[in-house]
């Protein structure tokens, strides 16, 4: 079976000129960074369950996005971090949120997924989860925006998602966030709600989603584009564009989604100026990456 990694680096209001030279650069190589990573385990035959936190990972760390190291602060000037990751074969499903001091939230929710009967935990209970499983800890001076400094350029940009189809015919699906802008302590969007921000269904396909997420919560979009699919019988690319025209576009929300079918064909849709995204298949080894309206292969 042809592998294929396709990737976000969050749908954006800000429009293409805002982008200095060397934010787009460093968004474009931390995007590449992200596929060489997944792609090593997808052509090592490793599972798309590894490859997609393995992507996630990378964009973290980058700090040039809206998760883990780049997450935005909230209006008291601290960080809520949230993260799910789905197994498209089993069905099983991990997620972790309202965290402070997690490295790498995908991390964690994937020992949610593996290690625990539960779906969901958070904060407290979920950081302590963490140091149990020998996670690795930040302080607040890790991140790129801390207290009350947020850059006025080279500023993060988006929440991060991967989707993945393995050699063996597996997909899934994770994605990580900071939280939108100007957003209570406490608020939890869509990127850590099963269903919401990510899905995934070896039957249907893998979904991850990006923007305002009130709108995908009140939705359920990842999982009302999969049952477009699965009860519908539509193809994915219609479904997805059909679910944020209706569900996203039509109700004022913006934001994108990601997604793979099961036969590795690749999706993006989204309503905003800007997108970063990223893809590399058995087909097209070389990864491919964009931010604006520009070649791209989907
Ligand atoms: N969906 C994320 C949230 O609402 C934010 C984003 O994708 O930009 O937390």
């Amino acid at each position: 079976m042809p592998y294929a990694l396709l990737i976000h680096g969050g749908a954006d209001t800000r429009q293409p000129e805002s982008y200095t030279d060397e934010e787009a650069a460093n968004m474009r190589a931390a995007l590449k960074a992200a596929l060489l990573a997944g792609q090593t385990v997808l052509t090592n035959h490793g599972s798309a369950l590894d490859a997609v936190e393995a992507a996630v990972c990378v964009l973290e760390d980058s700090g040039c996005f809206d998760a883990g190291r780049g997450a935005y602060l909230n209006v008291d000037g601290g960080h809520d971090l949230d993260s799910a990751i789905m197994d498209g074969r089993t069905g099983a499903a991990g997620a972790a949120a309202h965290l402070h001091t997690v490295k790498n939230p995908v991390r964690l929710a994937r020992r949610v997924m593996e290690a625990t009967s539960h779906v969901l935990l958070v904060a407290e209970g979920a950081e302590r989860f963490a140091q149990d499983e020998g996670l690795e800890f930040v302080g607040a001076d890790y991140f790129v925006e801390s207290g009350t400094n947020v850059p006025e350029v080279n500023r993060p940009t988006g929440t991060v998602g991967a989707v993945a189809l393995d050699t063996a015919g597996n997909l899934a699906a994770a994605t990580s966030t900071g939280g939108t802008r100007e957003r209570r302590a406490g608020r939890v969007g869509d990127t850590p709600i099963i269903g919401a921000g990510t899905y995934a269904d070896n039957a249907v396909g893998a979904v991850s989603g990006t923007g305002e997420g009130e709108f995908f919560l009140r939705a359920v979009l990842a999982h009302d584009i999969a049952a477009r699919v699965e009860y519908g019988g539509v193809l994915l690319a219609q479904a997805a564009r059909t679910a944020l025209s209706a569900k996203l576009t039509a109700r004022g929300g913006k934001g994108g989604v990601i997604a793979l079918d099961p036969a590795g064909v690749p999706v993006v849709v989204f309503n905003t100026p800007t997108m970063a995204r990223g893809i590399v298949t058995a087909a097209n080894t070389d990864p491919a990456v964009a931010l604006f309206d520009e070649a791209f292969p989907v």
